[in-house]
């Protein structure tokens, strides 16, 4: 399969990885650099269509997440690299107890990162409070993407057309 010279991935503007399946949207083919964009592009494609080829917004997000249990020696060391693989995840910090992370938001939400977390055995704990913040944080994260998506229309419930 030829990549159109130009095409960069529309989710995080890098090189597009010809094992990734592109996506056909409007009758327009997008190439991705990874599954992970794929699947953030599938999500909300308006998002990152309006954006080709003009400055990509950040929304940067600063989350600080506990473990159920202290990490062993060692395992903070390899975990840093692991979620810095992550599209859109700026800096790591580990601790015994808790994970600071920023990262934008455009590219990949607390939920993924839990999911990678959970993927390499890493259990996210603490009390029912913790619980009870993280889903909070998931839903408005998945309610801010779609405004972003698609805004609210002020008066009724027709979807304007996009331009
Ligand atoms: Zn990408």
């Amino acid at each position: 399969m030829m990549l159109p010279l130009n095409d960069s991935c529309p989710v995080c503007g890098m090189q597009p990885e010809v094992e990734v399946v592109s996506v056909e949207h409007h009758k327009m083919y997008f190439y991705f650099c990874s599954e992970q964009c794929r699947e953030t592009f599938i999500a909300r494609p308006s998002l990152y269509v309006a954006k080709i080829g003009k400055q990509r917004d950040v929304i940067l997000k600063r989350r600080t997440m506990y473990f159920s249990e202290s990490l062993g020696a060692g395992v903070g060391d390899l975990l840093i690299p692991y979620l810095k693989d992550l599209m859109g995840v700026k800096e790591v910090t580990v601790e015994a107890e808790k994970i600071e992370i920023s990262y934008d938001l455009l590219q990949v939400t607390e939920r993924q990162i839990e999911k990678a977390l959970e993927d390499v055995g890493v259990q996210l704990g603490g009390s029912w409070l913790e619980r009870l913040r993280r889903g909070w944080v998931n839903d408005s994260e998945e309610i801010e993407l779609d405004n972003l998506a698609e805004p609210p229309a002020p008066c009724c419930n027709r979807t304007l057309p996009k331009t």
